[in-house]
């Protein structure tokens, strides 16, 4: 069976990764991955405490201090980590295949996530040779530079929804910045950081420089939020979490970035093209099953086009059918947890109390036939006031919340009316209505007649409560690196 096969390809023991060695948890407590389609276990891991946490910053810091890592040559730097993700070029497939089996989602985007995954490796593995500081005009027989130097060691705490492509979004600039880092995957998916970690293992990087801590968010999360030698936090996650981080994280006023939550509108204008507008805002709302920090889940539509476009997405949601993720045809997948699925028919529910008009979905989706996995069918309410729950809150599933408007001013208005930030989408055709409303619009994000790319090279991060700090592109050295001021006196 291909569960099998998949896990008889896997390098890594189902252990922590501390120092270069696989080692158990020192209580010796473990928990279950599994492949949300069907439930069924896949491994085992070590549940991490504050033990192991300490452990593991402690050989952080100390590879930190040994300088191994952080007097390595940039550009042996840079080779290690384009090594890394050779590595994992070479190791594609596996990777794909882990990934749809861990976090459940379609193969096609577990493809992508891998290749973007590989794609931020590469590019920070370019930046390790270009850190430099600046010589500035101060005043006086001075010279005065800048030097821009790691911060430390850096606790990267990630979601489930794209497991390795989250780990490499934080990893790859944590280390082209020379830092040291201890990483603590979801506790839904932690095989593909364990993969990871064996990568950087095999291709040489120092013991120390990457440790990886599988376990809970209250326990292994919090330990290395609360730690006095971790100097820096990178997050991703709810805005709830983020808000418990900032707390915690105020004890040691250690440096933390958080990519939170969103409910980013999606604005379908009337003079837009309404087939590329109807597949873009399904590709908005649904891909990964809705759970996506940036997901299109208020879609804004003008009254002018509203019933021709839900007509559109309405017919190609029923359509769909829950397939076997390493299908490459299949056009659906689970969500992560029965607890996630259960959440979402929670806000269905809340969806119809409040009188949404549901035009398809809405139940348990059954896959082979039967109750198994984690299912919930695409699900599309009109008619959603702006004050309803499932206009304002983050629901991390596949429901889309629809409403109509009547002008640019009420698009933007009601596109903005969210403590959210994180993206927003704009159909239309209008060239300049496209500038204009991109201005307008609170987001860290905006696409325009377009939803989802996203690259290394592009910063990503939120607005108001989406958190802040950026990631990718050049903007994520500002994230893992601090400036030194440095005068000499010349007279
Ligand atoms: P989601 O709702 O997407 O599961 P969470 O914010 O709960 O997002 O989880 C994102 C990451 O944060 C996971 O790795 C999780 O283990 C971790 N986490 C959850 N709670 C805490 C906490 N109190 N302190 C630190 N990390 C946490």
């Amino acid at each position: 069976m291909a569960t099998t096969e998949v896990m008889l390809a896997r390098r890594a023991p189902n252990r922590l990764y501390i120092g270069g060695a696989w080692v158990e948890s020192r209580s010796g407590e473990t928990f279950a991955t599994r492949h949300p389609a069907t439930g069924a276990v896949l491994a085992e891991v070590p549940a991490a405490g504050a033990e192991d946490v300490d452990a593991a910053v402690k050989t952080a810091r100390r590879a930190f201090e040994a300088g191994a890592w952080t007097g390595m040559d940039a550009a042996d730097r840079a080779l290690l980590l384009w090594r890394i993700a050779d590595a994992m070029e070479a190791r594609r497939d596996e990777l794909v295949r882990l990934e749809v089996l861990d976090n459940g989602k379609r193969i096609r985007e577990a493809e992508i996530d891998i290749r973007d995954a590989i794609d931020a490796f590469r590019y920070y593995a370019g930046w390790t040779t270009k850190l430099q500081g600046d010589t500035l005009p101060v005043r006086g027989n001075v010279l005065n530079y800048t030097l821009r130097e790691p911060v430390g060691v850096v606790g990267a705490i990630i979601p489930w929804n794209f497991p390795l492509l989250m780990a490499a979004w934080k990893v790859a600039p944590a280390l082209a910045c020379a830092n040291t880092v201890v990483l603590k995957p979801a506790e839904q998916t932690p095989l593909s950081a364990l993969e990871l970690a064996a990568i950087a293992h095999e291709v040489g990087l120092p013991a120390g420089v990457l440790n990886v801590v599988t376990g809970f968010g209250e326990t292994a999360g919090a330990a290395l939020v609360r730690h006095p030698d971790v100097d820096k936090i990178a997050f991703t996650g709810s805005t709830a979490v983020g808000r418990l981080i900032m707390q915690e994280a105020a004890g040691t006023l250690k440096k933390v970035s958080l990519e939170l939550g969103g409910k980013s509108p999606n604005i379908v204008f009337e003079d837009a093209d309404l087939e590329a507008a109807a597949r873009g805002a399904y590709t908005a709302i649904f891909y990964n099953s809705g759970q996506c920090c940036t997901a299109g889940s208020r879609l804004l539509v003008h009254e002018s086009v509203h019933d021709a476009l839900v007509e559109k997405l309405v017919e190609r949601a029923a359509k769909v059918q829950p397939g076997d993720p390493l299908d490459p045809k299949t056009r659906f997948g689970p969500l992560i947890s029965q607890e996630q699925m259960e959440r979402v028919l929670g806000y269905i529910e809340a969806g119809r109390a409040e009188g949404a008009e549901l035009r398809t979905g809405g139940k348990r989706a059954l896959y082979g036939g039967q109750e198994q996995g984690y299912w919930v069918e695409p699900t599309i309410f009109v008619g959603v006031r702006p004050d309803a729950t499932i206009a304002r809150e983050e629901i991390f599933g596949p429901v889309l919340a629809v409403t109509s408007f009547a002008d640019e001013d009420e698009a933007v208005r009601l596109a903005n009316d969210t403590v959210y930030g994180l993206a927003a989408g704009v159909w239309t055709r209008d060239v300049k209505r496209a500038h204009r409303v991109a201005r307008r619009l609170n987001a860290g994000t905006v696409w325009i007649n377009t939803y989802h790319p996203l690259d290394a090279a592009s910063p990503f991060g939120g607005y108001k409560q989406s958190g802040y700090g950026r990631e990718l592109g050049a903007y994520a050295l500002d994230l893992y690196t601090q400036i030194k001021s440095v005068w000499v006196d010349l007279s």
